[in-house]
């Protein structure tokens, strides 16, 4: 039963001795329905600290997730991991072809999740290292962006562009082969958010040098 009037205290009104359902009730539920839509199926089910169930809550404009115990929301934010475009001196891109899941047996960048104690781009030249074998030097930074994940509700990934290593390619760690693509036959991209990063890269080899020689 719904019923668009507000009593004047706020409460809902009464017929009968019900309680009357009010109209902002129903948008409330109907834009938590909407919000639930977006949360992951693997959401956190206990708490950090003390080990309750967890419940769902209206908080700040969104449902989180809620101890009643320790009565507070206990946020989810995304996983930050860092990976790499390394472009040979043919101009050849550095892929790993995936091992395990998820997307197991397809192509993306060496990568993986920030460590702590680490900075991002120690991050991305330790997974560069341990996936392809080779020892690299950051150019600078290509993107940042969020991506949906499997393990986790969202992953931050950072890229930096990589035109400097040494060593030989020796696939390792999570990858079952490593090689150097040429644009033109580059396979299918695992992630959504490599793909962008690999666009980025050679969106820009096509920009026009506007910086002046002595710049920087
Ligand atoms: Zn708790």
């Amino acid at each position: 039963m719904v019923d668009g009037d507000t009593a004047p205290s706020g409460q809902p009104t009464r017929r009968h001795g019900v309680p009357r359902i009010q109209r902002w009730q129903v948008d409330l539920v109907t834009q938590m329905t909407g919000l639930l839509d977006c949360m992951s199926e693997e959401t956190i089910k206990f708490c950090h600290f003390c080990s309750s169930p967890l419940e769902n809550r209206p908080i700040e404009g969104r449902i989180r997730r809620y101890c009643p115990r320790c009565r507070i929301p206990i946020y989810e934010n995304p996983v930050p991991a860092a990976c790499t475009v390394v472009i040979d001196h043919r101009g050849r891109l550095l892929l790993v072809k995936r091992r395990v899941p998820p997307k197991q047996g397809m192509w993306c960048l060496p990568g993986g999740f920030i460590e702590c104690g680490e900075t991002p781009e120690q991050a991305a030249v330790r997974e560069l290292k341990e996936e392809t074998g080779l020892d690299g030097r950051i150019h600078h930074l290509i993107g940042v962006t969020t991506s949906p994940g499997s393990l986790y509700a969202a992953i931050l990934v950072i890229a930096y562009l990589v035109t400097r290593f040494s060593g030989r390619v020796i696939a390792g760690d999570d990858a079952d082969d490593a090689a150097f693509f040429p644009q033109a036959e580059l396979p299918d991209i695992a992630f959504e958010s490599h793909q962008s990063f690999i666009r980025i890269y050679y969106s820009t080899l096509d920009l026009p040098k506007q910086l002046p020689d002595n710049y920087g």
